[in-house]
């Protein structure tokens, strides 16, 4: 007989183990797997909101193993580096994180909350049947769960699965290269300083996207990302970045790339999805699209979505309608991530554009409005002019 779980839960990031740990303090019996062995790297920058540390209590009660350091504030660079514009705060304006480290701490607070884990055994296969879904798992072992949660991240096997999509079309794609360069706790204070910012290069070169450099604790994070034209390598201009960094003084001269990864960022692409239910399965995290279509952003997102589909999973299961109650999970996401997603974005992008960067070295309340909607995704009030 093969064992039955309420929800079974495909992917152990942070939407992942989001659901998993707010179902199983809900009571519910909770199955999550992973097809990688943890602790397992993710690409990724290690931005972690301050929203989130706010709105999570299991994440802001245990910060301290799961985040390497804070960050105080975000200064623009102009695109040849020679220009900048500081925002800062005296409190935290967010925290940058390890993914390794920020992912297992999350999976072990999931296992001490009753979750139950399968982890280097990816999903095959799920069919759904007689009010219940069958998982089965790349060695064959099969369960049974009433609701399914795909949190398998960008190149999701869910998605595919239930025909939704099979990859991320080129205009909800973005191409990036990033790397944690190790350095020492002591060379990153003296080269940044005891409350180090964030650095983000709206424009670096022709790239339609933007850099990055991420002071964290043992490492320096370096990336790029963007929608690639013909003939753009993401490769070589990670590697005029570095170059560029260090000509700027930004960058230690001693931090050479030996370990730049690449990956792809579906970056608003929850807004291509018409639902993102399909009979007892559910989507959330980069698995559904949810990333800032302005920054890049998904642990917060994806959280948020894991959030809105426990609450709407748990809602349904005390209804005792299942497949009907599930289908809410496309108005509650909406509202809980609608405008923090999108409206950010399109006023940012059609109203503001890229031929007011320069603003962002002229004008101090220009610089602090744009970093505060990178940070928080703020939304603003523009005027119709
Ligand atoms: C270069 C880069 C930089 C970024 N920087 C930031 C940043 O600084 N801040 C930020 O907020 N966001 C950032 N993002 C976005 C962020 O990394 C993602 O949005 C976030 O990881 C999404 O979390 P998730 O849980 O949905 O998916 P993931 O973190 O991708 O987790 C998915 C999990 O599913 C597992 N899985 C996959 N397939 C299967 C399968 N078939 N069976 C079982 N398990 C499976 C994977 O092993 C993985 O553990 C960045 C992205 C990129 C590419």
């Amino acid at each position: 007989m093969r064992e039955k779980f309420d929800v079974a839960i495909i992917g152990a990031g942070p939407a992942g183990t989001t659901a998993a740990t707010l179902l199983a303090e809900k009571g519910y019996r909770i199955l999550l797997v992973d097809k990688a062995t943890f602790p397992r790297d993710k690409t990724c920058a290690g931005w972690v909101n301050r929203l989130a540390v706010e709105r999570f209590p299991h994440l802001r009660q245990n910060l301290a193993s799961l985040v390497e350091t804070p960050f105080f504030g975000l200064t623009f660079l102009s695109s040849n580096l020679g220009r900048r514009a500081l925002y800062q705060e005296n409190e935290p304006v967010g925290y940058l994180a390890l993914r390794s480290r920020f992912d297992d701490g999350l999976r072990r607070l999931a296992l001490e909350a009753g979750v139950e884990f399968i982890e280097g055994n990816g999903l095959l296969k799920m069919e759904e049947e007689k009010g219940e879904v069958r998982v089965t798992l790349q060695n064959g072992d099969t369960y049974r769960a009433s609701v399914v949660v795909g949190a398998d991240g960008a190149h999701s096997r869910v998605a595919r699965l239930l025909s939704l999509r099979r990859c991320w079309q080129k205009q909800w794609r973005v191409v990036c290269a990033n790397e944690d360069l190790p350095s020492s706790p002591q060379r990153v204070m003296s080269f940044y300083g005891e409350k180090p910012c964030i650095y983000v290069i709206p424009k670096f070169g022709d790239l339609t996207g933007y850099g990055w450099v991420f002071p964290k604790k043992h490492h320096i994070c370096v990336g790029l990302g963007g929608f690639l034209k013909e003939g753009q390598s993401i490769k070589k201009m990670y590697f005029q970045l570095i170059k560029a960094l260090k000509g700027s003084g930004l960058l230690p001269e001693e931090s050479i790339p030996q370990r730049v990864s690449y990956a792809i960022d579906p970056v608003g692409g929850v807004y291509n999805q018409r639902s993102l239910v399909k009979g007892r399965v559910v989507l959330v995290g980069d698995a559904a699209g949810f990333v800032s279509s302005l920054t890049g952003e998904g642990i917060y997102p994806a959280m948020v979505s894991a959030q809105c589909a426990a609450e709407v999973i748990d809602s349904a299961f005390r209804q005792g309608t299942i497949t009907e109650k599930l289908t809410e999970f496309d108005l509650q996401w909406a509202k809980a991530l609608g405008d923090y997603l999108k409206s950010p974005s399109s006023q940012f992008r059609k109203r503001i554009g890229l031929k007011f960067l320069p603003l962002l070295f002229k004008s101090r309340l220009f610089s602090r409005i744009a970093a505060r909607v990178y940070l928080y995704g703020k939304n603003i009030t523009l005027g119709s002019g």
